[in-house]
C-alpha cells in the first residue's frame, strides 16, 4: 500500500482495476477518471473513521478492523480524521501507527463537526473502495467484506442498515421519523440514511460534497448526482465507551439539513422555479382575496377598513413579490457562479 505514484506507474494499470465486477459502472478506461480525482487509487480499500473523543474505542477497533482487513487480502489504509479531540485519542492513534503501518491520522486543529472529518477523509483517500464507519465500536468491521460484494453487484454506495438498533428510544423514533420523511422527499428506497456505516466506489466520494452537517445525507447527495444507492441490514451494537456527541439538537438541525440537502440538490442552479412558484402562489392568493372584498366594496360600499381580511390578502401579496425576488437574487448568484464543476461526468470520450 505504500507504493509510490512512480512505482504504479511503472507497473501499469492496477490489478483493482481488474477486480472490478463485470457490470460494474466503474469499468471504464483509466484516463476517464472522474474531474476532481487527480490522484491515482493506491488502495483497494481505504477506511475513513471520523472521531471526536473516542479514546477508549480506538485500540479494540484497530484490532477488529485489522483481523477482517487482514483475511481480505487486499491492500488497504485506516483513515482515522481525529475531529478536535480534546482526550487522549491523537496519542493512542499515534501509538497505533506505530505498530501499524497502514494507519494514517489526520488531526483537525478544532472540532469542526462529522460531516467536515468525512469530506477530509474523503479527499485524502486513496482506495477504489471507501467505507466510511463510526469510532465508537456501534459499528461492526467485520461487516466489511460483505457491504464490498454489495458494491460489486454494481452500486455506487451501499449504505448500511440497522435493522436491530442498539440506542435509546430517544433517538430510533425520531430517526424512523426522519428516515421515512427522507425516503418520500427524495424518492431513495433506504431505511437508515444516517447509518455510519456506507462503503463507497471511489467516484462517489472524490464527487460528492459534504459540508455544514450534511454526513446525514450523503446518500441524498449521491443520488442527485446520478450514482446508484444500494442498502445492506449490518449488525449494530450499543455504545460501550463515552457517549453520543449529538444531542436533542440533531432533530431540529437534521430536518433544516434536509431542506438543505433537498433545495442545494434540486434548485441550486434554478433558484427561481422554487421562490417564484411559492412567490406566484402567495401572490395569487392575496389577489384573490383582495379582489374579491374590493368587488365587494364596489357592489355594496361596504367600508374595506373594517375587513381584517383584506389585510391578509395584502399581506400575501407582498410576501409573494419577496418570494420572487428572492429566487431572482438566486438566479443572480447561480449565474455568477456557474462553472461546469458542478456536473458529475461519467465518460469523457475523445
Ligand atoms: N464525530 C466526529 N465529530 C463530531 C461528532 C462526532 O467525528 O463532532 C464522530 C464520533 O466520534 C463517532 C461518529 O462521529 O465516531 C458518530 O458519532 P456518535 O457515535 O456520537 O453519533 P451517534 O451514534 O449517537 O449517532
Ligand atoms: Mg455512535
Amino acid at each position: 500500500m505504500n507504493d509510490t505514484p512512480a512505482q504504479q506507474a511503472a507497473t501499469g494499470p492496477t490489478q483493482t482495476d481488474q477486480q472490478q465486477p463485470r457490470n460494474a459502472p466503474q469499468q471504464r478506461p483509466r484516463q476517464h477518471a472522474p474531474q476532481r480525482a487527480p490522484q491515482q487509487p493506491w488502495n483497494d480499500l481505504s477506511v475513513v473513521i471520523p472521531l471526536y473523543n473516542e479514546e477508549d474505542s480506538l485500540k479494540e477497533l484497530h484490532q477488529q478492523l485489522r483481523s477482517t482487513l487482514g483475511r481480505m487480502n487486499l491492500r488497504y489504509e485506516l483513515l482515522f480524521v481525529d475531529d478536535g479531540s480534546t482526550d487522549r485519542s491523537f496519542q493512542v492513534l499515534r501509538d497505533l501507527k506505530r505498530v501499524d503501518k497502514h494507519v494514517k491520522i489526520i488531526r483537525f486543529r478544532r472540532n469542526y463537526g462529522k460531516a467536515a472529518a468525512l469530506a477530509v477523509g474523503f479527499d485524502k483517500s486513496q482506495g477504489n473502495v471507501v467505507i466510511t464507519m463510526d469510532a465508537d465500536l456501534q459499528d461492526d468491521p467485520a461487516e466489511i467484506p460483505a457491504l464490498k460484494r454489495k458494491l460489486d453487484e454494481g452500486y455506487d454506495l451501499v449504505s448500511g442498515w440497522k435493522k436491530v438498533r442498539h440506542d435509546p428510544i430517544t433517538k430510533t423514533i425520531p430517526s424512523r421519523f426522519f428516515n421515512f420523511v427522507t425516503r418520500v422527499l427524495t424518492g431513495i428506497n433506504i431505511h437508515d440514511f444516517n447509518c455510519g456505516l456506507k462503503a463507497y466506489r471511489r467516484d462517489v466520494v472524490k464527487t460528492v460534497k459534504v459540508y455544514g452537517e450534511l454526513h446525514r445525507y450523503v446518500p441524498v447527495l449521491a443520488h442527485w448526482e446520478g450514482f446508484r444507492i444500494g442498502e445492506l441490514v449490518v449488525q449494530h451494537r450499543a455504545r460501550r465507551y463515552g457517549k453520543t456527541k449529538f444531542g436533542m439538537g440533531r432533530f431540529w438541525k437534521g430536518f433544516l439539513d434536509l431542506l438543505t440537502a433537498l433545495f442545494t440538490t434540486r434548485y441550486l442552479r434554478r433558484p427561481l422555479h422554487l421562490f417564484g412558484v411559492l412567490g406566484m402562489l402567495t401572490a395569487l392568493a392575496g389577489f384573490i382575496i383582495d379582489g374579491v372584498l374590493v368587488v365587494e366594496w364596489f357592489l355594496q360600499m361596504t367600508s374595506l377598513s373594517n375587513r381584517p381580511l383584506f389585510f391578509s390578502g395584502s399581506m400575501l401579496i407582498v410576501i409573494g413579490i419577496q418570494f420572487i425576488s428572492i429566487g431572482l437574487l438566486g438566479e443572480m448568484i447561480s449565474k455568477t457562479r456557474a462553472s461546469s464543476e458542478e456536473y458529475a461526468i461519467r465518460d469523457y470520450i475523445k
